[in-house]
């Protein structure tokens, strides 16, 4: 691809500046942040994800459009939930746009993707048509699961001297962070698929071939929600899901963030 052309409509046109995170959900983060007494300590052990990354491969139209109408979408989900950060246990009522949400997610990933030259940056090409919004069935070989994480504890010797001296201290997942998670399991094998964390909130994308067998897709539905705790399959007919905040710990969760966060059952 030439960098004159747009990641998005292929044309070639004046490029722009597309933030992984848009600025206007940054800024929520930031203001919802302020308001949490821990930020100031956990911003040393956070400090490698803090930084913002930028691509320089997107047109104005793109931009300034159907990318935008999306971002408009998931800032309203986050003042409506994201801002929020769940206990343990507590249940929540999510209501969504299902291909809003699908079609945010996939962008945010393509674009980390293209940001840090991932091995499964092939997987978004055939999926432009959909995130623009063009293509509704295309979608369909894309699976959205979402879990919910609560606050973890975090080990003593990770403690900076700033930390609070009461304990146990826990970690509140306060960050918005994009990943993998390589899920291993019998009768599935390996498959690699991507995570976004909106805060409590944490979504997963699983790819499959385009006309990709109903039956496969159910069959990895079943083996994953079997396998993942307190986990929901959003579909299309959907509008809203009832969850219990009993998924991740966000500890665990953001120490494996520097690997990919492996799920791996007894059996392999
Ligand atoms: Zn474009």
């Amino acid at each position: 691809m030439s960098e004159n052309h747009c990641a998005y409509c292929k044309s070639c046109s004046t490029m722009t500046r597309e933030h992984l995170w848009p600025v206007s959900l940054h800024e929520r983060l930031v203001r919802a942040n302020n308001q949490d007494g821990s930020h100031f300590w956990l911003s040393r052990l956070r400090a490698e994800i803090t930084s913002e990354p930028k691509t320089r491969d997107v047109c104005e139209r793109c931009n300034n459009t159907v990318l935008s109408e999306l971002d408009r979408y998931i800032c309203f989900l986050f003042d409506r939930y994201f801002v929020r950060i769940l206990d343990r246990h507590e249940r929540v009522v999510f209501e969504f746009d299902y291909h809003f949400l699908k079609r945010w997610l996939l962008k945010t990933c393509y674009n980390s993707a293209r940001v840090n030259s991932s091995r499964d940056l092939f997987v978004f090409e055939p999926l432009l048509p959909y995130i623009m919004g063009k293509d509704i069935k295309v979608g369909r070989s894309v699976l959205l699961f979402l879990q919910l994480s609560y606050p973890g504890e975090i080990p003593e010797d990770m403690l900076t001297d700033e930390a609070p001296k009461y304990r146990p201290v826990f970690f509140r997942p306060t960050a918005n962070r994009v990943g993998h998670l390589l899920f291993r399991t019998y009768g599935i094998g390996q498959k690699l698929l991507r995570s976004v964390h909106l805060r409590s909130f944490t979504f997963y994308l699983a790819f499959f071939q385009t006309g990709e067998n109903h039956a496969v897709l159910q069959d990895f539905t079943n083996v994953f929600l079997l396998s993942t705790r307190a986990t929901a399959l959003l579909r299309p007919s959907l509008s809203c899901v009832e969850l219990e905040c009993d998924g991740l710990d966000a500890w665990l969760s953001f120490a494996d963030s520097r690997g990919e966060f492996v799920f791996s059952d007894s059996s392999t």
